[in-house]
């Protein structure tokens, strides 16, 4: 029984000795694994209220009761709520780059728990949990999708689904760089389709960044087509415009 007690204590030890712990964002050494260090917290600007209850994007002012920001209520998005983590900017465009092309797969794991915990109203709704896909041709090359990784951690944070091949993208995208709301919608209209059974269910869409929305929005709409309840979207991090404003 002593053996057994202490053994997590010694993986964990030994855990260390082969991977020293080091900070997810800056590589810092530090005393415990899966931590950002004092200097790369200080950085990241995590999105807290007010924001609007639809998208999520933050405002800069306080309000009282349920807002709108003027994009929502001008073209109501076709998922329920999105929200995420962090602003995009440079501190979290690190971690994301970490993620995507650094190899540190590692980072996965504690961030997507950080996101389950940021919008437990989403993740107690939702009974799977769905990543953005990637075209086949890019998973080849970079052999993992980050957002399948993110979505696996929400997941077993919230005790959840997790079905990594339910949307499949079909159709490799060109980069949504430099063009306007329609054509970045007609863009990414066709690429998604649905390979499993959502019917009645909510589903809960993991990405990695929140650009212009029009992938996300792609996705909803395919999983609503195929008879979804509703579709929440959580992120780790968002573009979030200056001046947005409330209604
Ligand atoms: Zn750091
Ligand atoms: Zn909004």
């Amino acid at each position: 029984m002593e053996l057994a007690r202490s053994l997590p204590g010694l993986l964990r030890q030994g855990l260390d000795l082969l991977l020293p712990p080091r900070c997810l964002g800056c590589g810092a050494l530090l005393a415990d694994q899966g931590r950002l260090c004092a200097a790369c917290w200080s950085e990241l600007v995590f999105i807290g209220e007010p924001s609007c209850t639809r998208c999520g994007h933050p405002f800069e002012h306080s309000l009282s009761g349920n807002s709108l920001c003027a994009r929502c209520m001008a073209r109501p998005p076709p998922y329920r709520r999105a929200r995420s983590l962090l602003v995009y900017d440079d501190a979290s465009r690190r971690l994301i780059l970490a993620l995507k092309h650094g190899d540190r797969t590692d980072l996965a794991g504690p961030l997507g728990t950080m996101m389950a915990r940021h919008a437990p109203e989403l993740v107690q709704d939702a009974e799977i949990v769905v990543p953005v896909p990637l075209h086949r041709s890019r998973l080849l090359a970079r052999r993992f999708n980050q957002s399948a990784l993110l979505a696996r951690a929400v997941a077993r944070a919230a005790d959840r689904q997790w079905h990594p091949l339910l949307l499949i993208r079909h159709r490799r995208t060109p980069r949504q760089g430099g063009l306007n709301y329609r054509q970045r919608h007609a863009n990414v209209r066709a690429a998604f389709s649905v390979r499993g059974d959502v019917a009645g269910r909510t589903v809960l869409l993991v990405d990695d960044v929140l650009t212009t929305g029009a992938t996300a929005e792609a996705c909803a709409r395919v999983l609503g087509k195929a008879g979804a309840r509703a579709v929440e979207v959580l992120t780790l991090a968002r573009v979030a415009t200056p001046g947005q404003i409330a209604i």
